[in-house]
């Protein structure tokens, strides 16, 4: 059986503020295998923010584990095959994307020339061809998504951790996201989806875990559940 891309492990957080304690996350555990679109599902506070965060080494958890290919997540290799795409994209509003672009090609070590085509490529994949010149805060909230999702692309990662994709945009912005995500996915991207979107994770997804009050209380592949998936999400948050 092929090694999972990520790991997590009897996961245990509790925000604390003294005199307060905000429990999030009681045990979670779950794996993502190569090629799995999995979409992390759950009401509001469930906990799926607090799990992405642990796992990209942004906060720490009390107790519990998370591996990237095979690598304690604290260390920030094991980030190196993979990007994440937030729910609020910001950007230098007077930065165009060229410049970021220019950026990020430096980071990687690319070459001039194949920053300039990797841009070309990706913008025309986002649809915002035309668009290397002009400045971010001049983008709509839609534009600005799809130019994160580009430069979320940039260095080819294996992983790909998106939390709310489809926050803020107009039809033709989802539809433009979704048809990205499932590019990707036919590549064999492994993804990791954090969304309220029930219909777009029905169509994208691979796998279904639903978190509830910091638990995972359902972890199954799609084409196992055999109801709509808002049927299945509600019935498993009810019982
Ligand atoms: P949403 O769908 O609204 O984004 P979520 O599933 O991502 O919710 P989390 O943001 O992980 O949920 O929140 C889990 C619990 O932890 C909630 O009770 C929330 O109030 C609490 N929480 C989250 N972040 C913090 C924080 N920085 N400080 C204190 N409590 C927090």
């Amino acid at each position: 059986m092929d090694k999972p891309v990520l790991k997590v492990k009897n996961l245990k957080k509790t925000y604390k503020f003294v005199p307060h304690y905000i429990p999030a996350l009681s045990d979670v555990s779950f794996d993502i295998f190569p090629g799995e679109v999995v979409a992390l599902l759950g009401l509001n506070g469930a906990g799926k923010t607090t799990t992405v965060k642990i796992i990209l080494n942004f906060i720490s958890a009390d107790s519990g584990e998370t591996e990237i290919f095979g690598v304690d997540s604290r260390f920030s290799i094991s980030r190196e095959r993979l990007s994440y795409l937030p729910e609020k994209i910001s950007l230098q509003e007077e930065l165009t994307p060229s410049e970021l672009f220019e950026f990020l090609g430096r980071v990687f070590n690319y070459s001039e020339t194949e920053t300039k085509q990797k841009m070309e490529y990706l913008l025309e994949f986002v649809k915002l061809n035309g668009k290397e010149n002009l400045m971010c805060g001049k983008f709509s909230k839609g534009m600005l998504q799809r130019l994160g999702l580009a430069m979320a692309l940039f260095h080819n990662p294996e992983f790909l951790i998106l939390d709310e994709p489809l926050t803020g945009l107009d039809p033709l912005g989802m539809r433009m996201v979704e048809d990205v995500i499932i590019e990707k996915k036919k590549e064999g991207i492994t993804m990791l989806i954090c969304s309220h979107e029930l219909d777009f994770i029905e169509r994208t997804a691979s796998k279904i875990i639903i978190l509830h009050e910091g638990k995972v209380l359902s972890n199954f592949a799609k084409k196992d559940i055999s109801v709509p998936l808002k049927d299945f999400f509600f019935k498993v948050i009810a019982e």
